[in-house]
């Protein structure tokens, strides 16, 4: 296949993030840029995290965004199934391929047997603790395979030598020494194999010819490099994104900034402002007639100048400040009142979402009038949750601080986000505390409403959607004062066990 061909690979083990949507966006200029194909394959093979829930809301936020892909789970192709789920027999007919050729073996550890190899090693001053199984006898090993006992299937590393990648972003070369690296599991002991194998399997029979992803999977490439070689394949060109950045620098974080597509879907950003937003992240703004910068640039024409080898490195900080702006200049600028009117519609002022919160309004009013000022909540973006109404009677802020983080966590394990799963959420956040349920419902109704009464709490909490909620609870959270990372820490722990 001589013609373009990416992919955007993710995992569905949470929400749709905007790191996603970043590489998806650059994938698929390229590919559109050389007359290419863009697929999305899901990346499922943790099987413990990962969710059909999840894959749903990334489809619908990448399809919201308009980033369109050729071929995929949805859609079909001609190299499917395009979910890793679905090929564990591909991945280890190549896992055996690697087995009959000494590049991988079966390994029967446990994880105290290599904690204790990994020590010994140590001592004596040898780096890797595998060296008791590697070189084992192989028909011993695949007579053991045989008999059922458990085991993961191991890729040989090399134990010296280095590693060279040909980045087409960066100018030199990138050198990784193999001694560092550990014997990495191809095939789990649950018969999935690991993302390694998965991604160079796959990326090969999916005839993928440019790998365009994040920097963080630069230190894997080394890997990937030996199985494409072991395989007796060509590797496909790879190039490595920067990352999206939290404001001290560090990899984005749902921590700090809303890192879910659906936050900014729901919160009423445009998805052409987004991708406009994102494509700025790695990349120089076009110039003006007047030779100024010109930021504001819609996905297409982008597409018409966009030249891989001009991605910049470095990282860029995401500033929900600066999309705002952005984002207020598409709503202002391009949009007739019409057309705005239009996109309000299509956001929550249609139907189905009216039609959903009428049953939580009616017995509250009196009038019509009497639907906007109370449901208002709803439809903003943020609400002015103030101190005093956080805080039930006889609580210090900083424990309704900390309780509120112990909600969000809470609500990270509702997935699907719905009503009763949520309700059971929060009551277990009230037996944690050992507070009566109302000390915990009144800061929540604050954060949510903006007033500490209000229609009932978790189908509200439905409507609002998981995002909004999370980042309604993280604002309260910073009006009654934050909770320090070393309180946070410990807290965690506490409510983790
Ligand atoms: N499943 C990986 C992810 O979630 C894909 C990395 C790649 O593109 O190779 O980012």
């Amino acid at each position: 296949m001589s013609t373009v061909r990416v992919r955007v690979a993710p995992s569905p083990t949470g929400a749709p993030h905007v790191g996603t949507a970043y590489i998806a966006l650059f994938n698929l200029a390229f590919a559109r840029r050389h007359g290419g194909q863009f697929l999305l394959r899901i990346e499922d093979t943790d099987q413990t995290r990962s969710l059909k829930a999840h894959e749903d809301r990334l489809i619908s936020a990448l399809r919201w965004l308009g980033l369109d892909w050729d071929e995929g789970p949805d859609v079909g192709g001609d190299c499917g199934p395009y979910r890793q789920s679905e090929r564990l027999d591909i991945y280890r007919r190549h896992a055996d391929q690697l087995l009959a050729t000494g590049h991988a073996y079966h390994s029967f550890a446990t994880a105290a047997e290599l904690a204790s190899w990994r020590a010994e090693g140590q001592a004596a001053g040898v780096p890797a603790p595998f060296a008791v199984e590697r070189d084992g006898d192989p028909a011993a090993g695949r007579a053991r395979a045989a008999t059922g006992e458990p085991y993961v299937v191991r890729m040989k590393m090399p134990l010296e030598g280095t590693c060279v990648i040909e980045d087409m972003l960066r100018d030199a070369p990138i050198s990784i020494d193999y001694a560092g690296l550990d014997d990495q599991v191809l095939l789990k002991s649950d018969g999935f194999p690991t993302y390694h194998l998965a991604v160079v399997v796959d990326d090969h029979l999916m005839g993928i010819t440019h790998v365009i992803r994040g920097e963080e999977w630069i230190n894997s490439t080394p890997k990937h490099m030996l199985l494409y070689d072991w395989l007796g394949w060509d590797a496909p060109k790879h190039a490595h994104l920067p990352l999206l950045l939290n404001p001290d620098r560090s990899k984005l974080s749902k921590r700090r900034n809303p890192t879910s597509i659906d936050y900014y879907r729901r919160a009423g950003y445009l998805p052409v402002a987004l991708l406009n937003y994102l494509a700025l992240m790695a990349y120089p703004p076009a110039a003006g007639a007047d030779g100024a910068e010109q930021e504001k640039e819609p996905f297409d024409d982008f597409v018409g100048r966009f030249d891989l080898a001009r991605i910049s490195l470095g990282g860029s900080v995401f500033d929900v400040e600066k999309l705002n702006w952005l984002n207020g200049r598409y709503l202002r600028e391009d949009l007739t009142p019409q057309q705005l009117l239009q996109a309000l519609r299509d956001w929550a002022l249609n139907d189905d979402f009216l039609a959903q919160i009428m049953p939580l309004m009616q017995p509250r009013m009196e009038t019509l009038g009497d639907l906007m000022p109370k449901c208002v909540f709803f439809f903003s973006r943020n609400v002015e949750a103030k101190l005093e109404d956080l805080l039930p009677k006889g609580r210090q802020a900083e424990d309704v601080a900390a309780m509120l983080q112990t909600v969000v966590w809470s609500l990270e394990t509702v997935v699907p986000w719905q009503r009763d799963a949520i309700e059971v959420a929060v009551k277990r956040t009230g037996e944690f505390w050992d507070w009566p349920i109302r000390d915990i419902t009144r800061p929540l109704y604050t954060a949510i409403m903006g007033q500490p009464v209000g229609p009932p709490l978790y189908e509200s909490i439905v409507l609002l959607d998981v995002d909004l909620t999370r980042m309604r609870l993280l604002a309260a959270i910073e009006v009654l004062g934050g909770v320090s990372k070393k309180k946070a820490k410990k807290l965690e722990k506490d409510w983790a066990s």
